[in-house]
């Protein structure tokens, strides 16, 4: 049995704004909260904290940037005793993208506390280093389920201690196939603990999931839109076989810098993305088959605005940690209107109009009409003969990304990638746009008009005191340049 809270938005944000020092946190964590600049709470902190925080068994429903993270964080930090060396709480997630992500806020709530160790356990790298950390002691452990059982099975990970477990976008996971691990991981937990949910929709499968090892969940639901977003939302009537062109045509129309265009399946994914490139348009696509380090560089492009369209599945783009985009188009109508109503609140940010552009066939009529209910809006149905090129040249994305062969490792940071770019290159900083520094390699994103330029520059030029070899990430059908511009020969040597 569970309770059911539903937290509805007010219309008039300020109206219901609910700071955090109502909740029964101690002095340091609302300090180092007011430092992130965490206000009030969301939504779903607002409607989530009271609970956890007492203690409960919670199921938590929300989308995408609405806050889970310090949702559980909070509660989660509260049961620990940092004077114990035993790992004390777990946060299941289902990719190693997404663990980082929770590990690295985990760590900005623990701030106020010292000596919290927040550990990621998470494939893709090796096992000894984490084996070693985890001898070393810590108090939380955040990874995906198959390298959490993996350290079950070889006794490097104790679980008696643990008082708290988190699943953290449980639908996710599902999908991946891993309902056996967090089964066979909840199991190996002790009895007395608390069990906290999250997920952006709710199958089946997590009912069957909570049943087996939550005790007496309360609920806590948020659908809704934010009443701050600005989102349009227009449907376009459209023949089957218009579709993938259509969208052609919406983006030729409306142009915006970034688009999240959602496909229902795999297939359509990769048909969309041929006719998009064919027409000259720099679109990547994310789907399951990418490895690691390829979905790693697609979303570091399409992140950076070097990329104008990304094209992926729901499953595919779950989870991400993206800033709100000019436009998400629905290139089929998806039959779940929770799907659609998390799909679109991926655009319109506070300051700025986003578009949420639909595609809808005759045979989808019903589809659309349960969306117009779930959302308590009429439908805004536009014919396709009204969208117009708004300009002749090709959309093209501002900006261009190089990648630099070096990282982390050789201990590479976005200021020595900035400052030789600004320095000896001559650049303003005003031409660099993200720079993102991973183990082996950095990528840079700089003004479309002087990638070649700055690319040369750079591979002339010194790193560190190094030379780098760099090359240009190509986004549109192009083959991209298998080498790396060879490095110009050591002028010490
Ligand atoms: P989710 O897991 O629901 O997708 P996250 O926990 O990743 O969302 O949070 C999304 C973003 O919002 C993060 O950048 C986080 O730092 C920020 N954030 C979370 N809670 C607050 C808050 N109360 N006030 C301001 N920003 C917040
Ligand atoms: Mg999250």
């Amino acid at each position: 049995m569970t309770e059911q809270t539903s937290a509805a938005l007010a219309t008039d944000p300020a109206s219901n704004a609910a700071p955090f020092d109502q909740l029964p946190l101690a002095p340091a964590v609302l300090a180092n909260l007011g430092q992130l600049g965490y206000l009030d709470m969301t939504p779903i902190q607002a409607a989530s904290l009271p609970i956890s925080l007492a203690g409960h068994d919670l199921i938590a429903q929300a989308k995408t940037g609405s806050g889970k993270t310090a949702a559980f964080g909070l509660p989660l930090l509260k049961n620990l005793n940092p004077r114990g060396f035993s790992v004390q709480a777990m946060v299941l997630c289902p990719t190693r993208e997404l663990a980082d992500q929770v590990t690295q806020e985990l760590r900005r709530l623990a701030r106020s506390e010292d000596n919290i160790k927040i550990l990621a356990l998470v494939g893709g790298s090796t096992m000894r280093p984490q084996m070693t950390s985890l001898e070393h002691g810590a108090h939380v452990v955040v990874g995906t389920p198959g390298r959490i059982m993996d350290h079950l099975q070889r006794g490097s990970l104790n679980l008696d201690a643990l008082n708290t477990l988190v699943l953290d976008e449980a639908d996710r996971m599902l999908d991946m196939g891993f309902f056996g691990e967090i089964a066979a991981i909840a199991k190996l937990c002790p009895k007395k603990r608390q069990t906290l949910l999250f997920s952006a929709t709710f199958p089946e499968e997590i009912a069957e999931l909570s049943q087996r090892f939550m005790r007496q969940p309360r609920q806590v639901k948020l659908t809704e839109l934010h009443a701050g977003d600005k989102i349009r939302q227009r449907f376009y009537q459209i023949e089957k076989d218009q579709r993938l062109q259509a969208v052609a045509l919406l983006l030729n129309h409306y142009r915006p810098v970034s688009t999240l265009a959602f496909c229902n399946t795999r297939q359509q994914c990769r048909d969309l993305l041929q006719v998009l490139r064919a027409q000259g348009f720099h679109a990547l696509a994310l789907h399951g088959e990418l490895e690691q380090r390829e979905r790693d560089q697609v979303l570091i492009q399409f992140a950076n605005r070097s990329c104008s369209v990304l094209v992926a599945t729901d499953v595919a783009a779950r989870g991400l940690d993206i800033d709100k985009l000019e436009a998400v188009i629905n290139v089929d109508v998806t039959p779940d209107p929770e799907v659609y109503i998390h799909r679109i609140g991926r655009t319109g940010r506070v300051d700025q109009d986003g578009w949420a552009l639909s595609l809808a066939s005759d045979n989808q009529v019903k589809r659309v009409d349960a969306i117009a209910q779930a959302i308590g809006a009429e439908i805004e149905w536009h014919p396709l003969a009204e969208l117009q090129p708004a300009s002749n040249k090709p959309l093209l994305p501002p900006m261009a990304t190089l990648q630099i062969l070096g990282g982390r490792k050789d201990k590479i940071r976005p200021g020595d990638i900035l400052g030789a770019l600004t320095g000896e290159a001559g650049f303003t900083s005003a031409q660099v746009g993200k720079i993102s520094v991973t183990d082996t390699v950095t990528y840079v994103a700089v003004e479309r008009r002087i990638a070649h330029e700055a690319q040369r520059r750079l591979a002339e030029g010194k790193v560190k005191g190094r030379s780098v070899k760099v090359r240009i990430l190509a986004v549109d059908g192009d083959a991209p340049p298998r080498e790396f511009v060879p490095a110009v020969r050591r002028r010490d040597g």
